[in-house]
């Protein structure tokens, strides 16, 4: 049976890379993406799928229940796969009031129509999935040589944006708890990839680069964050839906470390390398760094910490590894090199951007 899924969150980042990957994957199942398009959304990301017959978009907030309901009727929903969230810590150390909605509010609102509709129905659907995509920062900051966050890690979050993260893991758990609810939870490292929102850190040192703009960097840019691909997260994701038991949480992460001063000059040196082995992108990109002197890593700037910054996070994911089978398959070498790729050849979409 071929599932009739809806995404929410899918003109994000990572809600759209997952639209592609779906629908590459399994063609003849129905995807109705969802999305209020708020900054962080694009529907150009979509672009591709839209003339695909077995795709929707349907814009819309994940708060307002009546439109959820309707659309979960409409296309006999029988899958939830849930990204839709405010993601950026520091806006939400800023204005937290859109985290406490769309992050709490917003997945309670799922929750409620999916029990409405697979449970409390009249006819009730025995076989449903609502899987729920979180992050490692619920479980807080780890010392330099703490071991990795597993599932059995206690939640400890610091920010308001991992605190309503936190809040909604909770709220996913007690639907499954409580009601039976066929639930699934995933909590993954720092992604990156295409379609990544120029405000964070990987994409922001890219086009900063592109822009010969400064390269802020946070404290001492100590900061340790476990990188992965995307198109990875996604396969997390996919394998958490075929496999994964009910009322189960699975972390999902790269197994690989970087400090954030690390990764800034990693794409320095990369991006050089790109200017020096070919000549047309100084003409596409004449104020580049990189095109004019090679010295990206000048535009470094220590700048004062965000305040309550964690440490450093670090994802377990070896139950993901032994009851799912779970293997990252891209390396960083290989995936920031695509990442880089992406942002030199989209300029019209980061531009739009920033
Ligand atoms: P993003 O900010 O790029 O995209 C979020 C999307 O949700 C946007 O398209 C936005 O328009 C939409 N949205 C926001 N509020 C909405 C609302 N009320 N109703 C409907 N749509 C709404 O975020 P992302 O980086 O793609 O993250 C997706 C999910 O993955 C989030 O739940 C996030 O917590 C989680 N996550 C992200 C990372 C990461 O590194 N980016 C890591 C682990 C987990």
């Amino acid at each position: 049976m071929h599932k009739r899924i809806l995404v929410t969150g899918a003109a994000g980042f990572i809600g759209a890379n997952f639209c592609h990957y779906w629908s590459a994957k399994y063609p003849q199942s129905t995807l109705v993406a969802f999305d209020a398009l708020t900054y962080a959304g694009d529907i150009r990301n979509l672009d591709d799928l839209k003339d695909k017959e077995s795709f929707v978009f349907r814009q819309g907030n994940i708060c307002d229940e009546a439109l959820v309901e309707d659309i979960m009727r409409e296309y006999s929903i029988d899958t939830v796969v849930h990204f839709a969230a405010e993601s950026h810590v520091d806006r939400s150390i800023v204005s937290p009031d859109a985290f406490i909605n769309t992050n709490i509010i917003g997945t309670y609102t799922l929750l409620k129509v999916a029990k409405k509709l697979w449970l409390d129905a009249e006819d009730p659907l025995p076989k449903h999935r609502f899987h729920h995509v979180s992050t490692d920062e619920v479980y807080g900051t780890l010392a330099a040589n703490d071991a990795a966050f597993t599932e059995a890690t206690q939640y400890a979050p610091n920010s308001p944006y991992s605190a309503s993260k936190a809040a909604s893991d909770h709220l996913v758990r007690s639907y499954c708890h409580t009601y039976n609810l066929q639930v699934t939870t995933s909590n993954c490292s720092n992604n990156y990839g295409p379609f990544h929102f120029p405000e964070k850190l990987i994409p922001l040192v890219i086009t900063n680069i592109l822009k010969n703009k400064l390269l802020p960097v946070y404290g001492d840019g100590k900061q340790i964050r476990d990188w992965l691909y995307v198109e990875d997260h996604c396969r997390g994701i996919d394998l958490v839906l075929e496999k994964g038991q009910t009322g189960e949480t699975y972390n999902i992460g790269g197994n690989n470390e970087w400090t954030n001063i690390e990764i800034v000059e990693l794409i320095c040196e990369l991006t050089n390398k790109r200017f020096a082995t070919d000549a047309s992108l100084r003409k596409r990109y004449p104020e580049a760094v990189s095109a004019i002197n090679s010295k990206s890593a000048d535009l470094v700037r220590f700048v004062d910490d965000r305040p309550g910054h964690d440490r450093r996070y670090a994802v377990d994911a070896t139950k993901a590894l032994k009851e799912l089978g779970y293997i990252p398959q891209e390396s960083f070498a290989t995936g920031i090199e695509k990442t880089i790729s992406w942002y030199l050849k989209n300029p019209d979409w980061w531009e739009a951007h920033i």
